[in-house]
């Protein structure tokens, strides 16, 4: 057959009126019907049946959830076990077979309330790994009422639907962590006069995600294919974890206790108080003085805390969890058989100054990046087989980083 003759095997076209024609054993096809065949295959795959999905993520009782999370994240303990049950919670609700007896297990939606840094989104990803359910991580910021330039709520599913590799039924039981929860807080204790886009409009459209609906998601996000087909996502049995820093709730937190002691069961309750973690003390009504409304806070039901990271904790977060930064490099120079060997005062220097720059645990990372570029960069180009860190090294290192200027500014 003359090339120009070779027409596409299922619709017929010319090969002159394709823009591509792909041979294969004695067929061809075009573009055309590639997208088509596309389509339908993406389609089925939203649509195919998966009813094993919930038993296969395995029922993990509350224990053993919370030692799958001591093998990642340091300390915490009330915010690991407090997850742990919720997560078991959520997960038996999902199992539960239709009864009759109108008993209906609510959902366990959770806020973490901590100062950035401390762990909220770790727990969220080491959550999902763990029952190996997709995880979607939005920022509450970008977010808008629908209408205003910014991100609908829906795009919170999009981004879930993504993650699940728009398997619909994944998607629908998997978890969404929206972090800065606490930026979308009504700004004054007056319900507004003028319009809030970001704050309460906000809040009152993903209510409605919260408590469990089903909501048309565009599958690429976005309102600007006004055509494209949307995907019905049933939220009921998606498990949503909010988290924020809700910077100065302290304020309103030590007010109420403050309150309370003078009042008239003082006597009964003068417990001494942990001034420097208040934040243990929160109940939802300190959520609500801050300006998130009642009905968040009522579908997120779970409410816990995350403790400040102090010296210790920063120092056993470089080592002990299963991929701490420090295994991460020795790793990393044991791909170039480099041995890497730190010493304890290293590792206590570069704690020492993760807290003197208030970097947290993320400080840790660039820290450490700071004394061992100059390794990583070198190292691998030489002969030497073994890089032994101590404190003076990592002194001199740090000394010369831009880390160093930054505190010179500050
Ligand atoms: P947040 O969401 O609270 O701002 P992240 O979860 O993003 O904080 O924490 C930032 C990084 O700090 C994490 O990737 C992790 O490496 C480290 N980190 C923070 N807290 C802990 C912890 N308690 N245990 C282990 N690592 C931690």
């Amino acid at each position: 057959m003359a090339k120009e003759d070779l027409e596409c095997s299922f619709c017929g076209r010319k090969k002159a009126e394709t823009n591509l024609l792909i041979a294969g054993l004695d067929a061809h096809i075009c573009d055309r019907c590639i997208e088509q065949a596309h389509g339908i295959v993406m389609e089925e795959a939203l649509h195919s049946t998966n009813t094993e999905l919930t038993k296969e993520m395995m029922l993990k009782k509350p224990k053993a959830i919370k030692e799958f999370l001591d093998d990642y994240i340091i300390g915490q303990e009330k915010s690991k076990k407090i997850m742990s049950v919720a997560v078991y919670n959520h997960y038996k609700r999902l199992l539960q077979p239709k009864s009759d007896d109108d008993i209906e297990i609510e959902k366990s939606n959770i806020i973490i309330v901590g100062e950035t840094g401390t762990g909220k989104t770790l727990l969220a990803k080491t959550i999902s790994r763990m029952l190996n359910v997709p995880l979607a991580i939005v920022d509450a910021t970008v977010l808008t009422e629908a209408g205003y330039v910014g991100e609908d709520v829906e795009s919170i599913l999009t981004r879930l639907l993504q993650a699940a590799d728009y398997n619909l039924e994944k998607a629908e039981s998997g978890i969404v962590f929206i972090d800065e929860i606490d930026k979308i807080a009504r700004k004054s204790d007056n319900p507004s006069i003028t319009r809030d886009v970001s704050g309460e409009g906000v809040q009152q459209a993903l209510l409605k995600l919260l408590e469990g609906t089903v909501v048309n998601v565009p599958p690429k996000g976005g309102r600007k294919h006004p055509d494209q087909k949307f995907i019905e996502v049933n939220t009921e049995n998606i498990l949503f974890i909010a988290g924020g820093a809700f910077h100065g709730i302290e304020r309103h937190i030590s007010k109420r206790l403050n309150m309370q002691a003078v009042g008239f069961s003082a006597s009964k309750n003068d417990t001494i108080l942990d001034r420097g973690n208040i934040l243990k003390y929160i109940i939802p009504k300190d959520l609500k003085d801050y300006g998130l409304i009642p009905e968040i806070i009522g579908r997120l039901p779970v409410l816990t805390h995350m403790d400040p990271l102090d010296k210790g904790t920063l120092r056993s977060i470089l080592t002990e969890p299963k991929n701490a930064i420090i295994k991460q490099y020795k790793k990393l120079f044991a791909m170039d058989d480099i041995d890497f060997v730190i010493t304890e005062e290293a590792l206590d220097f570069i704690v020492t100054q993760a807290v003197d720059y208030k970097l947290g645990a993320r400080g840790l990372r660039s820290l450490c990046e700071a004394v061992l570029t100059d390794a990583m960069f070198e190292l691998p180009s030489t002969e030497i087989r073994k890089l032994y860190v101590t404190r003076e090294y990592a002194e001199e290192k740090l000394s010369k980083s831009t880390i160093k200027k930054l505190k010179a500014v500050s």
